[in-house]
């Protein structure tokens, strides 16, 4: 289990939780909890990527417990519990009920936790319930009899947890999951959170569906999926891309692509190139808000346009079916943006291509890249049939925004990130691509 430098005593809880928390010897946050906690705590929705052994339940169990701490119980008519935390096995609702016991014992915790999972104790669990319930951990068929007969119901829920959201999916739970989402309270007026071992296509479409735009925290790179992809790397001058972007179009091999570049200035006028040449494109960056996103995804994924124009902050968490290629028109500064990058392809056991152009701007970055993944990406040999002519589009007017200063690189937090530079020399070399 990978340690953060974050303690648990760095987090604002109060000192029954922190007591909770100290009696089961945990001092640093895990990784997983380092990433989701501070966050959770603000009453967030996320979507998790995690495993078991990552610490994902104790990084929900202080969360729900933080908010019956420090929220006032309200009166609701009927049983209603407080948090709810649906697994798909009973092994798991039996193992999330014995940490929370853990806390609850360890921190003198005023709380009531009880179990509802199939296959035992069936009028036993439904009259505890009955007495009331402020924590219920169970599995979705026996959470749903009870709730058909009234024990209780969720119209209060103020925390909802799914782990393991896709072994639901595996398990043919979906559609009990969604019987269950449904009749909790609003999906704005409760907090909810989902841990996945993958926040693979599905898993992503209910989160949406049901959850308060989730932040995405993808806890490993995946650096198994970087072993699936093809990748290829070609050596060019800055000028020499864009004609060799189109040779590449012009081949036909390339049915769906994910062209990433490095900055949002960058993916407009690529975007704007592409599709003055008759290639559908829209452009994914920081500037374009969640749900427009998520149409721009949507058209994506139904083939209505064929090429996404990509900037790493905007593709972070990003799930698309059927990415035939990714294209790293620019070569990211981060080594793990590539390994996220070229993580868009390939996914769900699917293989795919990655081609990295590298030109005298970015180049710097290949050997930490080639450090990081383990290998040298092959080099691919750049001939002159490779590159195709395409028209430059008319210049667009620009207006002066006096907010849209310094360039227009996407705000990456601090990380990575040279300013100024490439674009300039970009923009002054634009014209008619070298007649090779
Ligand atoms: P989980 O991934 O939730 O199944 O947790 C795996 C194991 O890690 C459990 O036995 C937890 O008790 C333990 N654990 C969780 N958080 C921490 C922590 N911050 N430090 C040490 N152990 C932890």
């Amino acid at each position: 289990m990978k340690l953060s430098e974050i303690k648990f005593s760095d987090l604002d809880l109060l000192p029954e939780l922190h007591k909770a928390v100290a009696s089961q010897k945990f001092e640093y946050l895990t990784e997983v909890q380092a990433m989701t906690i501070p966050t959770t705590l603000t009453g967030k929705d996320l979507a998790v990527q995690a495993q078991t052994g990552s610490g994902k339940t104790a990084a929900f169990l202080v969360t729900i417990f933080d908010r019956l701490l420090k929220v006032p119980k309200k009166k609701t008519h009927g049983v209603c519990p407080r948090a709810i935390v649906i697994t798909p096995t009973r092994e798991l609702a039996v193992q999330v009920a014995s940490d929370a016991e853990g806390l609850l014992k360890g921190g003198d915790l005023p709380f009531r936790i009880l179990l509802a999972y199939g296959g035992v104790d069936y009028a036993k669990q439904r009259e505890e319930i009955r007495q009331g319930v402020d924590l219920l951990i169970g599995t979705p068929g026996r959470l749903i009899d009870y709730l058909k007969q009234r024990v209780y119901h969720l119209g209060a829920v103020e925390i909802a947890v799914i782990d393991e959201a896709d072994r639901m999916f595996d398990m043919g739970f979906i559609a009990d999951i969604r019987f269950l989402l449904k009749r909790m309270s609003k999906y704005d007026e409760r907090q909810s959170m989902l841990f996945s071992a993958t926040l693979s296509d599905r898993v992503m479409e209910l989160s949406y569906e049901y959850m308060n735009v989730p932040e995405l925290v993808e806890v490993s790179p995946d650096k198994i999926v970087a072993d699936r992809v093809t990748q290829a790397l070609y050596h060019l001058g800055s000028t020499e891309k864009m004609p060799f972007l189109f040779g590449l179009l012009k081949t036909g091999e390339i049915k769906k692509a994910v062209v990433f570049v490095n900055t949002k200035h960058m993916a407009e006028r690529l975007a704007r190139a592409l599709n003055h040449n008759g290639y559908p494109t829209a452009v994914l960056s920081g500037d374009v808000p969640q749900n427009g996103r998520l149409k721009v995804i949507r058209r994506f994924s139904a083939g209505e346009i064929k090429i996404l124009v990509a900037t790493d902050v905007a593709s972070r968490g990003l799930h698309i079916e059927d990415v035939s290629h990714v294209i790293n028109y620019d070569l990211p500064q981060d080594t793990e943006d590539y390994v996220h990058r070229i993580g868009r392809t390939a996914r769900a056991g699917k293989s795919g291509s990655a081609i990295t152009l590298a030109c005298e701007d970015y180049v710097f970055t290949l050997p930490a890249i080639e450090e990081y993944i383990g290998h040298q990406i092959p080099v691919g040999e750049v001939k002159p049939e490779m590159f195709a002519q395409f028209e430059e589009p008319p210049r667009e007017k620009r207006q002066f925004n006096p907010n849209n200063r310094g360039g227009g690189r996407d705000n990456r937090g601090g990380r990575g990130g040279r300013s100024g530079g490439p674009q300039n020399r970009q923009r002054s070399g634009r014209g008619s691509p070298r007649g090779r």
